[in-house]
């Protein structure tokens, strides 16, 4: 029996809370979970929790943070006392990206340690880093879609290529920059180390991949286990600063603009966006294969969200989809409830907030509960 079990078996499933860490999606978790009935709590950080504790608390049928947790760090969350204050709520987590970045992507810890009921599969959650293996490039490999061309070897950089390092400051933020042979690599990478904005460590972990051109839109999908079916929830494109800045100057100033400023790709919010019609049967395949893979690698593979950053490129012979990245879990990407794909499906807007709410409501109805969560 595995140790979620025996905790599940003491929860009270008619009052359960959904739980999340203060940040990322943490709203859209809550106000879909307080939409189906349940309450909710969130784990905030002091000196950012007024989000929750203030102006998005329950009040009568306003707010959707039921419950506020104030921790003087997000890592807190790993003690005993606050898992054992999570659990007596009865809480189902749900992860999200934020949850990873700010538990300094122990994932071992997360995984062994973390005692919370978790929606979703927590093992698949480690795929996201590109120095684990197998990780997402093994996986959409196998699941034989179509990635980016790789180059383990700078020498071999033969087109444009965006080299993805982290920046040696924040570890979690990007300092990706763009190259096109290996002599333009060395001299960006000296320039980089020199200046203190990268580090080795963080250059050996690195990817080099091939820039892709066409248009950025990220699938984002549910797998349904109780249903065993794939739905489309919603699709949006990112916005990142200074990026988005740097592309709507004019192009006489851009070189100017990038000699004083790198060109960074740090997120700052998303677009909903809609796709061609007749596109929607290929990313439907990819997202099938992308699950029948996760569940043979990864085991019980995908429960809930999970998002395809995906780049659509023109043709000849025809447009196709290049997925260059993976989120196997809830998106941070609420404005997707504009998009009109969850509505084909269910007749009215869904947020994949609510999606996972309603997954578990059915689940405990038809006392599934276990099947959906590690
Ligand atoms: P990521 O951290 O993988 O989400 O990438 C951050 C951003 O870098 C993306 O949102 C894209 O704007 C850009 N990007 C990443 N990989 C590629 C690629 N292979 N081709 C073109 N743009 C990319």
């Amino acid at each position: 029996m595995r140790k979620i079990d025996s905790i599940l078996e003491k929860y009270n499933d008619k009052q359960l809370t959904i739980s999340v860490l203060g940040s990322h999606s943490a709203l859209d978790v809550c106000r879909g979970a307080k939409d189906e009935g349940f309450k909710t709590l969130v784990i905030a950080q002091k000196g950012r929790e007024k989000t929750y504790s203030a102006y998005l608390k329950s009040v009568g049928p306003v707010g959707c943070v039921d419950e506020c947790i104030v921790l003087d760090s997000f890592k807190e969350l790993l003690t005993t006392t606050v898992q054992k204050k999570l659990i007596s709520r009865n809480s189902i987590f749900i992860p999200h990206r934020s949850f990873e970045v700010y538990l300094d992507f122990d994932y071992k810890h997360i995984e062994d340690n973390f005692a919370v009921p978790m929606f979703g599969n927590r093992y698949l959650l480690k795929i996201e880093e590109r120095n684990m293996r197998p990780n997402q490039h093994d996986l959409l490999a196998k699941a034989n879609i179509r990635i980016p061309v790789l180059f383990k070897n700078p020498q071999d950089i033969d087109r444009l290529s965006i080299v993805k390092v982290l920046e040696k400051e924040r570890g979690f933020e990007r300092a990706f920059f763009l190259v096109d042979n290996y002599k333009n690599y060395k001299s960006q990478v000296a320039k980089k180390l020199k200046a203190g904005t990268i580090s080795e460590g963080q250059l050996e972990n690195s990817v080099i991949e091939e820039y892709v051109v066409g248009v950025q839109v990220n699938f984002n999908f549910f797998y349904s286990l109780l249903h065993k079916r794939l739905e489309l929830i919603g699709t949006d494109t990112r916005r990142q600063t200074n990026y988005e800045g740097i592309v709507k100057i004019p192009a006489q100033y851009q070189q100017k603009v990038l000699k004083m400023t790198p060109l960074k790709y740090e997120e700052s919010g998303h677009i909903g966006v809609t796709i061609l019609e007749s596109l929607l049967e290929n990313i439907y395949e990819i997202g099938e294969r992308f699950v029948s893979t996760c569940k043979k690698l990864y085991p019980p593979g995908i429960i809930g969200p999970f998002a395809l950053q995906s780049v659509i490129i023109a043709g000849p012979p025809k447009k196709d989809i290049v997925v260059f990245d993976v989120s196997p879990r809830m998106p941070g990407s609420p404005g997707i409830t504009a998009t009109p794909y969850s509505e084909y499906l269910f007749g009215k807007s869904i947020s994949m907030g609510r999606r996972i709410a309603m997954e578990i409501k059915e689940a405990v109805r038809g006392k599934k509960l276990l099947s959906i969560v590690t």
